[in-house]
């Protein structure tokens, strides 16, 4: 019998997550529509993972000319051209778009290129006022980045601006202490900016392995990055002006406060003036927030329908991704569980799985490995040293040395290879690595810890050599339990 509805299933956001659930169940025969109000591959592609990751490629090269001189080659230092960079930067995500359109098209899927806001349960309205009707819907629709609630917060950027600045600011304010801000930090303190970061905490990377985070907040401030942490941003107004003008009516921001403001600094900086909560004040070329994200739930419809929101707006979903309405389900960081792009992936491919190939498949979220670009990068799975000795005993294996390739060219810098032991089951329980290419080193470890892998599994296997990551399968002696 044919179906009443327009499509089988209609995905709200081209993103990671919504474009594989698309494109998997329409290459099943599943009917499916899509929408997306901006442009194709959402945060990953457009504003987040990939340009972030090329802006860590850009700004690793200055290092490596230095250290190229210690290898022989005469090779000098020149500025950095950011306009050159970012025209092939946006070459290529213009390209990467194309690739997730043809992706979709190619498995049959219709496109709209409209927000869409449900009506109610089986029914999406376009920005053009079209109705179309669905049997399933998935919402896909991601996160955006969050400012703090501070008067003039307006004057800065979030991460979504920083790939469009016309220039690179010669001093920037970063405030956070989250992957954002430690990404950014290390990025734009290696294209040649002076960089400051202020973090509300004791230390950066809360949530991670404490050894780990003290070495790379030890090697940011190593390479120059002024990182406070202990501190945090308490007022901020555009330079020149007497900040008391802004600290009455106007300073309950509000657009029209903000956008006075944005008028003579701009939104994308202009010198702004920031006192700190430790007492001083200071001027940065642009202050950049990157205090966390929040779910894009708001204004599509979904509580109308029926779907239940948590406390930050995050879609409420069982361990199938479905929503509190039977027919509407919800994937990736709308639904804050483990906000990142492969997790959104799986997330798609389980709700196919569930939906169309009747194999209920719930989502898995334990031993995800996942890496933190900053310089040197962190690689990480599993328990940290403190949540697995919260949870039983432990054996702490680790080992921290100059890495060849740059001790020869008189660097300092130093790695982490560092894994934690059940006492019990001999099992590895996390495994955190701190160097240069932790984030692939630690995809290839994450199969062995995934697999319940023991301390003896990992002490069977012969060590490459030379390599930095050899000393993962070496190190014999416990440093500590606990
Ligand atoms: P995070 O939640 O990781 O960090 C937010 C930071 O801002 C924290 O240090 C937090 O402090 C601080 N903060 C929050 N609110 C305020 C405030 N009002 N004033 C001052 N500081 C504040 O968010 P990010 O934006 O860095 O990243 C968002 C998510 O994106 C990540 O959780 C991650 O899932 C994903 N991501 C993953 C990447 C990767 O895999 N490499 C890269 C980038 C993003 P506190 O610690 O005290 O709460």
């Amino acid at each position: 019998m044919a179906s009443t509805y327009d499509f089988d299933l209609f995905v709200i956001g081209g993103g990671s997550g919504g474009v594989r659930a698309a494109r998997v169940a329409a290459g099943d025969g599943v009917k499916v529509g899509l929408a997306e109000e901006s442009r194709y591959g959402g945060t990953c592609v457009i504003r987040g993972c990939v340009p972030k990751k090329l802006m860590v490629f850009a700004s690793e090269y200055r290092d490596m000319t230095e250290d190229a001189r210690a290898y022989g080659w005469d090779i000098k230092d020149g500025p950095f051209d950011w306009p050159a960079f970012q025209k092939n930067l946006h070459t290529e995500l213009d390209r990467l778009e194309g690739v997730y359109r043809n992706l979709l098209a190619n498995s049959g899927v219709e496109t709209f290129d409209s927000r869409a806001r449900l009506k109610d349960k089986h029914t999406i309205v376009l920005d053009d006022g079209t109705e179309k009707t669905a049997k399933t819907i998935l919402i896909a629709t991601g996160g955006y980045p969050v400012r703090p609630d501070l008067p003039n917060a307006d004057l800065g950027i979030v991460s979504d601006d920083i790939f469009d600045l016309e220039s690179l600011p010669k001093s920037i304010l970063i405030i956070g202490g989250g992957y954002i801000a430690c990404e950014f930090a290390c990025i734009l303190h290696g294209l040649g900016v002076e960089v400051t970061q202020y973090y509300r905490g004791a230390q950066i990377l809360r949530g991670f392995d404490d050894e780990a985070r003290g070495l790379i907040a030890e090697a940011m401030r190593a390479r120059g990055i002024d990182l406070h942490v202990g501190t945090d941003i308490v007022e901020m107004w555009p330079a020149g002006q007497a900040h008391d003008a802004l600290t009455g009516s106007d300073a309950a921001m509000g657009a029209e406060g903000s956008d006075k403001a944005a008028k003579q600094g701009g939104v994308h900086g202009g010198p702004v003036c920031v006192k700190s909560t430790t007492g001083g004040e200071k001027t940065f070329d642009m202050v950049f927030f990157a205090t966390g994200r929040a779910p894009s739930s708001r204004d599509i419809g979904l509580q109308e329908a029926g779907v239940i929101l948590g406390r930050k707006g995050e879609i409420l979903v069982d361990e199938f991704s479905r929503t509190a309405v039977d027919n509407i389900y919800a994937i990736g960081d709308v639904t804050d569980r483990v906000n990142l792009t492969p997790v959104a992936i799986r997330e798609g491919m389980a709700f196919v799985e569930t939906v169309y190939r009747d194999n209920p498949t719930p989502v898995d979220h334990d031993l995800i490995p996942s890496a933190i670009f900053t310089q040197p990068e962190m690689g990480t799975i599993g328990l940290s040293e403190e949540a697995a000795a919260a949870q039983e005993e432990i054996e702490v294996y680790a080992s921290s040395f100059r890495p060849m390739q740059t001790a020869f060219a008189g660097r300092e810098a130093r790695v982490l290879m560092k894994l934690i032991v059940s006492r019990k089951t001999r099992v590895v329980l996390g495994c955190h690595i701190v160097a240069p290419g932790a984030g692939e080193m630690i995809q290839l470890a994450g199969i062995a810890i995934k697999m319940g892998a023991t301390k003896e599994d990992f002490d069977r296997v012969c060590a490459v050599h030379p390599t930095m990551s050899e000393e993962i399968v070496t190190m014999r002696t416990p440093i500590r339990t606990a």
